[in-house]
Formats: C-alpha cells, sequence, structure tokens
C-alpha cells in the first residue's frame, strides 16, 4: 500500500507538536494491539519530545510481558487497575493515537473518556468500516495483515526513519515484529506481498524473531495443553452446513484454570478440518458469552458476528457477544449460524 504523503507529514507535525500524547487499544488486547502501542511508544519517545502514555482498559495476556519490560511500565495506565491515571492521563493529553479499533466502543471503559476528550484523534488501523466521525486523521486499511504492518509503513515514512528499518528503536522493531505475527497467525493468514517484505526488513535490522516465537508460543501451561485436548475430543460439535463450534463454561475453565489468554488459537483449528467452513469458540466470562469466530475464504465470519453476536472484526476473523445462559448457546449457535450459511449459500447461487 502507498501511504499518502501529506497524511505522514500531517501526522509528523502533529506527533512533533504534541506536549502530553496518549497511545489507547482495543479492550483485552492482543499481541497486534500490543505491539502496535508499544511500537509507538518507543518511537515517540526517541524521535518526539511529548509526555508519552499507554492507556489500556484492562490486562494483556502474559505472553506478552515481554514487551512491556523496563522504564515503559510507569507509563502504563490500566483502567480496571488504575481508573484515576488512566482517567487522568486521558484527559490531559493533547493527542491521542488510537490504534488497532475501529469504534470508540471496542475500548469498553475507555469510550465515554475518548468522546469527551478535546484531543486530536488519529487513527491507525485494519478494521473493517472505521467510525470516521471520531477522528481527526485516519490511517485505514483492511486489506493489510496487522496494525503493526500499516504502522510500520508509516513511520518509515517518516523523515526522522527514511525508509530504513534499522533506525527505528530496537523496540520498536520487535513490537512490530510481534503484533505482525500474531495477527496473522504465525504467517498462516492474512500474508501479502508487503507483509513479507517488512518482515525480511524487520530481521535484517536484527529483530530475534526466535525469542519473539518462544515468547508468545512457548511458555504456557501444561494446564492449557491438557483443555485443548479436552476441547477438541470432548466439546467440538460439527454442524450439517459446516459450522464448528466448541463452548466452554465457566466450570471448565476453572477446572483447567484457564487465564486470559489461554484459549488464544484454539478457535482456528477446527477448520483444519476439510467439511469446516466457520468455527465458533465461546466462552463463558463473567455472566456473558463471549465469541470468537473464524471462516475460510467465501464465508464471511465478520458479517455472521454483526448480524448474529453483536460484534464485528474482519472478513474471516471476527468477534462479538452474546447475554444468553451459557446452556443456550449451543441451541443459538445451531440455528443462527444455520439461518446465516443458507442465506449465504443462497445469495451465492
Ligand atoms: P478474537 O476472536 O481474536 O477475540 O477477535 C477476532 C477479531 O474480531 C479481532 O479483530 C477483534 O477486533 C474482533 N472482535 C472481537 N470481539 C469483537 C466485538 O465484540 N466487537 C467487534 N466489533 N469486534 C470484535
Ligand atoms: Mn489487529
Amino acid at each position: 500500500m502507498i501511504i499518502n504523503r501529506q497524511e505522514t507529514e500531517q501526522l509528523n507535525t502533529m506527533l512533533l507538536n504534541s506536549a502530553r500524547t496518549v497511545i489507547v487499544t482495543h479492550m483485552r488486547p492482543d499481541g497486534d494491539a500490543m505491539g502496535s502501542s508499544t511500537a509507538m511508544y518507543h518511537y515517540l519517545k526517541q524521535h518526539t519530545t511529548a509526555d508519552v502514555r499507554i492507556v489500556l482498559n484492562d490486562r494483556f495476556q502474559h505472553t506478552l510481558d515481554f514487551l512491556t519490560e523496563g522504564p515503559l511500565v510507569q507509563d502504563m495506565h490500566i483502567f480496571i487497575e488504575d481508573s484515576k491515571s488512566a482517567t487522568d492521563s486521558i484527559a490531559d493529553a493533547d493527542l491521542l493515537i488510537c490504534l488497532d479499533f475501529n469504534a470508540f466502543h471496542r475500548t469498553d471503559n475507555l469510550c465515554p473518556l475518548l468522546e469527551s476528550s478535546t484531543a486530536a484523534k488519529v487513527l491507525i488501523d485494519h478494521h473493517l468500516y472505521p467510525d470516521t466521525s471520531s477522528f481527526d486523521l485516519i490511517f485505514s486499511n483492511p486489506e493489510i495483515s496487522s496494525t503493526c504492518e500499516l504502522l510500520y509503513q508509516i513511520l518509515m515514512a517518516m523523515p526522522q526513519i527514511g525508509n530504513d528499518a534499522t533506525r527505528l528503536p530496537k523496540e520498536t522493531a520487535t513490537s512490530l515484529m510481534t503484533g505482525m505475527t500474531t495477527d496473522t497467525n504465525n504467517f498462516a493468514n492474512s500474508v501479502y506481498p508487503s507483509t513479507m517484505l517488512m518482515v525480511s526488513a524487520l530481521l535484517g535490522a536484527g529483530v530475534d524473531r526466535d525469542n519473539i516465537i518462544d515468547k508468545l508460543y512457548n511458555q504456557h501451561s501444561e494446564s492449557r495443553l491438557r483443555l485443548m485436548g479436552h476441547l477438541m475430543k470432548d466439546l467440538l460439535s460439527i454442524t450439517p452446513d459446516g459450522a464448528a463450534y466448541i463452548i466452554l463454561d465457566k466450570k471448565t475453565q476453572d477446572e483447567y484454570n484457564v487465564q486470559e489468554g489461554d484459549t488464544e488459537g484454539f478457535v482456528n483449528m477446527p477448520l483444519s478440518i476439510a467439511k469446516v467452513r466457520m468455527s465458533i469458540l465461546i466462552k463463558e466470562d463473567s455472566g456473558r458469552l463471549r465469541v470468537s469466530i473464524r471462516s475460510r475464504k467465501g464465508t464471511s465470519a465478520n458479517k455472521c458476528a454483526r448480524l448474529h453476536f453483536n460484534g464485528g472484526g474482519h472478513e474471516n476473523a471476527a468477534g462479538g457477544r452474546l447475554e444468553i445462559p451459557v446452556e443456550a448457546a449451543a441451541e443459538y449457535i445451531e440455528k443462527h449460524v444455520h439461518d446465516y450459511l443458507i442465506e449465504e449459500d443462497e445469495k451465492n447461487d
């Protein structure tokens, strides 16, 4: 993708003129949300004079801890742990950098703070249908692997970097590689020619990919792997129209001591079965059901999430929520996903 030069110049001016810049991302931040946030943070610390903070709604999974090591921790405020610092940081900001989400409601508790903020707001994101009215400057491209890849292209266009990845701060390079790795499911999905060009440049700049892979994928608990076995063997259902679903209730989560992030990646697995075209993971979470949806090309996880699960996301990776008892989830999925797939088939006929 070609980044618009006028817009990167405008962004550069905004970054250089800000005294207090706050970076925000979506609730339950994943690797791309955290990677783009810490990448931006380290870039701004090196290349601007602003006071830079990261404000999160809630904490990220432990596999991402390596991104926030060092002095950055003092500049990171998590709303559900310290609402005052999070609120004050956003209220005092003169510039808000919004990463990896398309509308304020995706930040949960931060939403009203963002709405009432008078700061200039920049969006850098790759989700469908950005809420354009909320932002002053928008970099949005749904046809890109990750927000990290889009941010990489923006940073490369900055005069301070001059299209030379070796001039990125080391932590920025590591963070960008991390988000791109997790959002492509370790380069299994959404890989574009530009994705590999960025990987090549970042490896050339000295990013330790082996270490990133070890941190992301090989530091799990024993109980997580045993849970995965249980889910795939005992709890996976497949409907006649090729929808796979798994319902993970609270009781099973307690039994296997499930921590935030432990189920990351599980929803993709049923798509390895030839007849499965959509896969759904339902997780009971403080009285509600969290929904993760993945689909094969030709079936829209995004549309299904928007129409039936109060959510959205990308074409083949989306999510949402349901306000029904966990006991009613199987019937709900069987009915709504069947209706959805039938309708989609009729449209394609
Ligand atoms: P995951 O299944 O990994 O939680 O989410 C997959 C994708 O769906 C992510 O890009 C995420 O932004 C999006 N997504 C997840 N939950 C929701 C939701 O409740 N609402 C919307 N609009 N998008 C969601
Ligand atoms: Mn993303």
